[in-house]
Formats: structure tokens, C-alpha cells, sequence
């Protein structure tokens, strides 16, 4: 989103003008949130609010196994008629456009279960066929569920477009008896990318930017995202060591609630700020920087941000310990950039401040400069905060993208 500034754009017509001056307040969400273990197996409880007679549920190969069967017997005892779409694994133009041609003509509702790119699928098909949509998610990973826009991909699984929606989906059902068999770096990813919602969202607030949402954040966004933040400093912790152990306990239930339910509406209501453009930025690079999830490097962007807004040591300590805390990276070795040049430190800065990037929310400008003496003063706040811990717990950049690497953390 682009800054609200209070300079007067000669350029503007006045009807823009006027919008610009009295920007609304704007609020938008999914119509219903669920979650608990065994949720799927009820699915069809929920679910009728929006379909009695038939719906799409699409999901990937591993997915039908361990989730999406268990909604679709849940609809089919109730007399439901299921299309079942076998996802190919990219949000690709044309799998997309194959999965709006097996929508048969009376399918009244789109589910989708699984991971980022599934959702963003279902998402997109339900939007093209005008019809209500259901995320199911079979990982905490990242705050994608309830939001209204997908990311496209080339077939080859290069970034394409986003593609916006006008409405959220209407209802994100979680079934925590799934995600906690999910591999613990899922979680943590999430815990990263969640912890980065109130920092950015206080950074929007503050500069009176517009959120994305595309309007002034309202009271309710800014609560919301302080909540996510206070979850996860309560909870958190107890939440990835309960999944190490595949426990479904309150404090693994808070933090699903917080890394998907107040991550996304936080995010989407009150807007990002450097975290994410930092994120956004390290994709330039070559390199293991590849291996690692959204979330992991949203945590090592927040920590950027930190010094961006010139907070004192004691407040880079606080969120540091924490996100050590949760085995997150918080060093450029962790991240795999120990040597990173100058140059390619500029480069991410480059990246970092495009026009349409998020950083713009921040009432401070910044030069690719300043991104790349943030990036390395924020390797040297966290060595600092190490050696007066004597932390030796070090985050290892996994041989792939799906490896756990985590799974073997003792409590
Ligand atoms: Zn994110």
C-alpha cells in the first residue's frame, strides 16, 4: 500500500482528494472462525451455513489423506454431493483455470484444505465461479487463511501476481488434531510472521498510513494485533513444545488462534510496514535464503525494523530473547548469509523499497543504504544479546524447504 502523505498532490482529481483527506475507516473479515480438534469430522455443522446439497473440496494428494477425507465424510453422510479435486501443487494460471472447469453446475460452495498455495487456488476459483469459499488449513504456518487475495505462481512455481478479492472467504475452519501432527518449523514460522503483526501494525498506526484493508486501521485492528502479540508472549513457547510432542494443549490451541485468526485479520486491517518489505528483499538474494519459510524470515525483517525505528537495546532484547525463545533465526548466520557482500546488501535494500512496497507506511524514509546498515546492526544487536545470555542455541538453515529440522528440539 502506498503512503497517505498530507502533501497535495496537484495531479489529483477532486473526488480523490476528497477520499485522500477523509480516508474511511475500514474493517473486513471472514464471517466465521473454527477451530479445535476434530473439526473435520464435524465439518458438516459449519459447512451448511453455506451449502446443502453439494460442494468442491480441493486438496492435494498428502492433504486427501490426512484431512480432507475426513470433511468430506463428514458431508457426504449428510447427503452432500463432494467433487473432489486433487490439487497439482501449483496456483499456477492453468491449474487454476482447470479446477474452474470441474465445478459442476450446481456446486454451491468451494472448499479448500491445505497449505498456502491450495488456499490461495481455492480462493481464486471460488471468486471466478461466484461462490462462498471455506479455508481449511493443514498447517500454522502463516496468516494467509482469512485474507482476500492469492498469490499466482508460473508453473515452474516463480512468483506471477497477487490477485485481489473484493471479500475474505467466508469461514476458516482449523482442526488442531491435524495441525499438531504437522512437523513443529510449520508452527514456528507462524509464530514469526505473527510476531511481526503488531510491531508493523503500531508502525502503520502511528504514521496515519492506510491499511490493507485500503483504509484508515480502525480501534478493533489495532486491538487485535496487540492481542497476537500478547498471545504469543504468553503462549507460545508452551505451544511449540507441545507440538514437538504432537500435545493438543490450550496453550498449542492459543497459538494457532494467534498465528492464524489475529496474525490475519492484524495484518490485513492495520497494514505492514518493514518486516515484510525486508522479507520481500531477502527473496532477491541466491542461496540458501530459499530453504527457509515466510515466517522465519518475516522474524529476522522484524528485528530490522526494530532498528529502522531506532528502538532502545533493551526493547531489541526483549523481542530477540523471545524469538530465540520460539528457534527462530535471529542472526545472518542463522538466515545462511554470514559472508553477505555490501553490494548484495544493497540489493535487498533495493528490493526492500519498491514504490508498492509496505516500508513506504512508515512516516520515516529510508535509502537501500540504511536497510543494509540496519540488516548488519541487527546480526550485531543479536550477538550481543547472546553473549550477555551465553545462548549457544543456534537456528541450522535446513538442507530443504520442507525439512524439519526443528522436529529433534528437546524441551
Ligand atoms: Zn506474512
Amino acid at each position: 500500500m502506498a503512503p497517505l502523505t498530507s502533501e497535495v498532490d496537484q495531479s489529483l482529481d477532486e473526488e480523490a482528494l476528497v477520499t485522500k483527506q477523509h480516508l474511511e475507516r475500514v474493517y473486513t473479515s471472514i464471517q466465521k472462525y473454527v477451530q479445535g480438534p476434530g473439526v473435520f469430522e464435524r465439518a458438516y455443522t459449519y459447512v451448511r451455513h453455506w451449502a446443502t446439497e453439494s460442494a468442491m473440496i480441493i486438496a492435494d494428494e498428502r492433504v486427501w489423506e490426512i484431512g480432507a477425507n475426513k470433511v468430506k465424510q463428514s458431508l457426504v453422510k449428510h447427503g452432500l454431493r463432494v467433487t473432489d479435486v486433487t490439487f497439482g501443487g501449483e496456483a499456477s494460471e492453468a491449474e487454476l483455470e482447470r479446477i474452474c472447469t470441474l465445478a459442476e453446475s450446481g456446486t454451491e460452495l468451494i472448499i479448500g484444505v491445505g497449505g498456502g498455495k491450495t488456499m490461495d487456488t481455492a480462493k481464486y476459483v471460488a471468486n471466478k465461479l461466484h461462490l462462498p469459499c471455506v479455508i481449511a488449513p493443514s498447517t500454522a504456518s502463516s496468516d494467509a487463511a482469512t485474507s482476500s487475495l492469492s498469490v499466482i505462481y508460473t508453473p515452474d512455481g516463480q512468483f506471477q501476481r497477487y490477485s485481489y478479492y473484493p471479500l475474505n472467504p467466508n469461514m476458516v475452519m482449523v482442526d488442531t488434531k491435524v495441525i499438531v501432527q504437522a512437523p513443529v518449523r510449520f508452527l514456528i514460522s507462524g509464530v514469526g510472521d505473527a510476531l511481526a503483526t503488531w510491531i508493523e501494525a503500531e508502525s502503520v498506526i502511528n504514521s496515519h498510513a492506510t491499511s490493507a484493508a485500503g483504509g484508515t486501521p480502525t480501534i478493533v485492528a489495532a486491538y487485535i494485533g496487540r492481542a497476537c502479540m500478547d498471545s504469543l508472549r504468553k503462549y507460545a513457547v508452551q505451544g511449540i513444545l507441545s507440538n514437538i510432542r504432537h500435545a493438543c494443549t490450550d496453550a498449542f490451541e492459543a497459538t494457532v488462534e494467534a498465528n492464524t485468526l489475529l496474525s490475519g485479520l492484524g495484518f490485513e486491517n492495520a497494514g505492514l510496514a518493514a518486516a515484510h518489505a525486508v522479507h520481500n528483499g531477502l527473496t532477491v538474494l541466491g542461496g540458501p535464503i530459499h530453504q527457509l519459510m515466510h515466517g522465519e524470515k518475516v522474524a529476522y525483517g522484524t528485528l530490522v525494523q526494530l532498528v529502522l525505528e531506532n528502538r532502545t537495546l533493551e526493547e531489541y532484547f526483549d523481542i530477540v530473547s523471545f524469538m530465540a525463545e520460539c528457534h527462530l533465526p535471529i542472526t545472518l548466520e542463522e538466515l545462511g548469509l554470514e559472508d553477505i557482500s555490501d553490494e548484495d546488501l544493497l540489493k535487498v535494500g533495493e528490493a526492500a523499497l519498491k514504490p508498492d512496497e509496505t516500508i513506504h507506511n512508515m512516516s520515516k524514509k529510508f535509502s537501500p543504504g540504511d536497510i543494509a546498515d540496519a540488516i548488519r546492526a541487527a546480526d550485531a544487536y543479536s550477538k550481543k544479546w547472546r553473549q550477555v545470555n551465553n545462548w549457544t542455541e543456534k537456528f541450522i538453515v535446513p538442507p530443504s524447504r520442507h525439512h524439519a529440522h526443528v522436529q529433534d528440539i528437546h524441551p
